[in-house]
């Protein structure tokens, strides 16, 4: 028997989520369903309207905000010669959590994969370069996933680093190949960070 359309519409918006396959989605909108009251599944409602116009993304260097300005980049205690290569705003957390950094970020979207439509493009190297030269960079920490498409955009990026005097250093003590930077516990990820090489 088939669900009513509303149920099966719900369950499908929860797959989309990572992680979630068909079983725990059913799970989730029965959840909502039969559990949850009015006020709660309004307050999900507003929240979920609300979360991409509430916060904004750093034009400068994409760490995301809902404060005018980007904490990161107004904090002046912060080296300005230092810069770390993030696949995602997400990761900013991670690394800032360690304490064991206190740099400047440069947040992609996402790793390079052409097969998947995402080229150099989403690198922002232009204004990666624009920000080196400004700030007199001196070194650029490539915090990517030690992943086939993580190390491809690592070596990418060194690659257009090279006419640059600028060192190019990566996470790699530590995180064990083939792992998503989210899932590494942070003192593996503070470890890592003291521990990293220039490649
Ligand atoms: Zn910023």
């Amino acid at each position: 028997m088939k669900y009513p359309q509303a149920i099966e519409h719900l369950v499908r918006l929860f797959t989309k989520l990572p992680g979630v396959g068909r079983r725990t989605a059913e799970r989730y909108a029965f959840d909502v369903l039969i559990r949850w009251k009015e006020a709660e599944v309004s307050e999900f409602q507003e929240v979920l309207a609300q979360v991409k116009n509430s916060i904004t993304t750093c034009g400068q260097c994409g760490v995301f905000t809902d404060a005018a300005e980007c904490p990161i980049c107004l904090d002046r205690q912060r080296r300005q010669d230092l810069l770390c290569v993030v696949a995602s705003a997400r990761e900013v957390y991670s690394l800032e959590n360690t304490k064991e950094y206190r740099g400047q970020y440069h947040v992609l979207q996402g790793l390079l994969s052409p097969l998947d439509g995402r080229g150099e493009e989403i690198l922002g190297l232009a204004k990666l370069i624009r920000r080196i030269e400004e700030n007199d960079v001196k070194e650029v920490v490539v915090a990517l996933d030690s992943t086939l498409e993580g190390d491809a955009t690592a070596l990418f990026i060194k690659q257009k680093l090279e006419d640059y005097p600028v060192k190019v250093s990566r996470l790699a003590f530590g995180i064990p190949l083939g792992s998503a930077l989210e899932y590494v516990d942070g003192g593996t990820l503070a470890r890592a960070f003291v521990g990293r090489a220039i490649f």
